[in-house]
């Protein structure tokens, strides 16, 4: 087990024994993601470049002898169980309403409704959860606990799936048991995960093919910057978003903006009110970046695609305004500071931002943006450099 999990997985595990009385049968662990590049793409039918980190949710899962599951969290104050057979009047949640759960504890009792709803069944549990992943930075902390929790019932209850499988149980868990319209990179990515590789993802095909990102060779690091600015992607800007992409899909005449590319740009202006066309430029110009970044690695490595990553974030924060002041300051400070590359990563209004950055200029880049939030009166973020990981595994 690597360092990185194993006080996470002492937690999952004292949480189930404190919950049961006995030993788990077992510890399953996923891990959160940065996406390198390709943001709200995903439900476009588009291209992602993301790569699971070594911050990983653990579950210590044992059967029970009844029909019943329960969930308990280090994150949260109660334990919430529930008999199997109820869980489908639980969900799925109606659009737009809370969960009928206390809400993390619909993110585990979701993937189990949801491998049920696919035909999977098994006998009760117990699932305990612990987790470094930061919840809320835009790391996907939902990811990985719906996936550390898909990999326990999937071998718990002999279901056989594969990890695709999995990533789509975990994305149906959130849409329809969270209620969070999300896409599927984030799942894909926890799932997928390898060392040194990002994943570059197809999200209309799922055909995933692993880059090597070759970060370390190049003396490079990147470095998380954790704004601490909660985001929700529940609701609003979010939701609004997505509408915005799908109405201009429609008046586009496309299936989905994945079919749009930047030569209908001139086109699209034409038809589009001012809003709508800055939402679609920005999907249409950022599946674009994703596949110049996949090219541009493999053709002059990670050390070339720092524009990429700027052009990138300039694209959120101007035609997608998903970006927030702090946002914006880190990745600023960063690249002043010698940064080859930075932008916000994840949903946005609010979470984190990733710089790419020379290993030995790590200190420097941290120091530059903690002066730069404390100049601007923004609360202290929270940095660390991630390399990629691997996927789920089982860990005891
Ligand atoms: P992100 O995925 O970027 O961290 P989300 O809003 O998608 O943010 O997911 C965060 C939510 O996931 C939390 O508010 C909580 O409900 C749930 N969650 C994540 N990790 C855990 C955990 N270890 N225990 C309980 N709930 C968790
Ligand atoms: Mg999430």
């Amino acid at each position: 087990m690597s360092a990185h999990a194993a006080p996470t997985a002492a937690a999952a595990e004292e949480l189930f024994t404190t919950l049961t009385g006995h030993a788990p049968e077992g510890l399953w662990s996923a891990p959160g993601r940065v996406n390198l590049i390709g943001e709200h793409t995903d439900y476009n039918d588009g291209f992602v470049l993301p790569f699971a980190i070594p911050h990983r949710t653990v579950a210590a899962v044992g059967r029970r002898d009844d029909d019943r599951i329960r969930v308990a969290s280090t994150f949260a104050d109660e334990p919430v169980e529930v008999a199997l057979d109820d869980l489908h009047r639980l969900f799925p949640t109606p659009a737009g309403e809370a969960p009928r759960v206390a809400e993390w504890a619909a993110y585990p009792l979701g993937v189990a409704w949801a491998l049920r709803e696919a035909g999977v069944t098994g006998s009760g549990v117990d699932i305990a959860l612990a987790s470094d992943v930061p919840v809320g930075a835009g790391l996907s902390s939902s990811a990985a606990i719906e996936g550390a929790t898909a990999s326990a019932l999937n071998d718990l209850w002999g279901a056989g799936l594969d990890r695709v499988a999995l990533a789509r149980i975990g994305r149906t868990a959130e849409n329809d048991a969270v209620g969070a319209p999300t896409g599927i990179m984030d799942q894909m990515a926890s799932m997928l995960g390898e060392p040194d590789s990002a994943i570059f993802l197809d999200c209309r095909s799922l055909d995933a093919v692993p880059v090597p990102v070759g970060i370390v060779e190049a003396g490079l690091a990147v470095l998380v910057i954790d704004t601490r600015v909660a985001h929700a992607h529940s609701t609003g800007g979010y939701r609004e978003r997505r509408a915005s992409c799908e109405r201009g899909a429609r008046m586009l005449g496309a299936t989905s903006l994945r079919d749009v590319s930047v030569d209908d740009l001139g086109r699209a202006e034409s038809i589009l009110d001012d809003v709508t066309f800055r939402r679609v430029r920005h999907v249409v110009t950022e599946n674009q970046r994703v596949l110049d970044t996949v090219r541009t690695l493999r053709e002059q490595g990670a050390r070339a695609i720092g524009g990429l990553l700027v052009a990138s974030h300039a694209s959120m924060r101007d035609d997608f305004e998903i970006s927030v002041p702090e946002l914006d300051t880190a990745v600023d400070a960063a690249l002043s500071a010698g940064a080859i590359g930075a932008r916000m990563t994840g949903g946005g209004f609010g979470g984190a931002a990733i710089a790419l950055i020379d290993r030995d200029a790590v200190g420097a880049v941290t120091d530059a943006v903690h002066a730069a939030f404390a100049a601007s009166g923004f609360s202290p973020p929270v940095m660390f450099t991630v390399t990629p990981s691997e996927g789920p595994r089982r860990d005891a």
